[in-house]
């Protein structure tokens, strides 16, 4: 199945509009993609709060003139002192919401315990993107964090795009221990290239698809699926 949860458009700092990403990604006959703009940073081009619901009636316009494909309309978060967390909405609209830099010390991203006091404002699933999470998480007790995730409602996300590599490996891939053990817990699990400017990411995730099956993930895919295609259908 073809998917990518992980896109901007020119909501954002992305290049194509949301409608050339649409019929890319209906001539490559995929089945479901996410809309996942910048919600206002200061990092970059983005969406200010006034602007939201005008961008998830874009989405949702392209919904309705595209019936091959499945639409998701998503955002995404700079967690970090760049935005202003203490005013987020809840964006009860979407069907989920992406958190960049969680706990990343490299983008001043602000700590894990940060989003559990906000996560009950947000009412989308939550979804950790591109986190290097052996380098961000690899020394904490991992069980711990996994049941926090859990109760939580947390996903993480399997990034495709080669920003989050280190010496050529995806950073889900250098924490597979991290991974060797998500089976075990209630925790959804999303794919996406970040893409920007190559259209040729639309449909790039297939490593993550890959490393899905070797680490016994198909589960949490589906919780994430079916997590999304509830408020999809909502
Ligand atoms: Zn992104």
């Amino acid at each position: 199945m073809m998917m990518n949860f992980h896109i901007h458009t020119t909501w954002s700092d992305g290049i194509y509009t949301p409608e050339i990403i649409v019929r890319e990604a209906v001539k490559r006959k995929m089945e479901k993609i996410a809309i996942t703009d910048h919600f206002h940073t200061k990092k970059v081009s983005s969406i200010p709060s006034k602007y939201l619901k005008m961008y998830l009636e874009d989405i949702h316009a392209l919904r309705k003139k595209y019936r091959d494909i499945e639409i998701y309309a998503g955002i995404e978060v700079d967690f970090s002192p760049r935005t202003d967390i203490d005013s987020l909405p809840s964006f009860e609209d979407f069907d989920f919401v992406l958190f960049e830099y969680v706990q990343d010390t490299l983008w001043d991203g602000y700590p894990l315990w940060m989003l559990l006091d906000i996560r009950k404002k947000i009412v989308p699933p939550v979804i950790l993107a591109h986190n290097d999470l052996s380098r961000n998480f690899g020394g904490t007790d991992i069980e711990a964090f996994l049941r926090v995730l859990e109760a939580d409602k947390i996903g993480i996300e399997l990034n495709t795009n080669l920003n989050y590599t280190k010496l050529g490996e995806f950073y889900y891939r250098l924490a597979a221990p991290i991974f060797e053990r998500i089976k075990n817990f209630k925790i959804p699990i999303s794919v996406g290239s970040d893409l920007h400017e190559d259209l040729d990411l639309i449909d790039k995730v297939d490593d993550a698809l890959s490393f899905i099956q070797e680490m016994h993930l198909e589960n949490n895919l589906k919780l994430f699926l079916k997590m999304v295609g509830d408020r999809y259908e909502g």
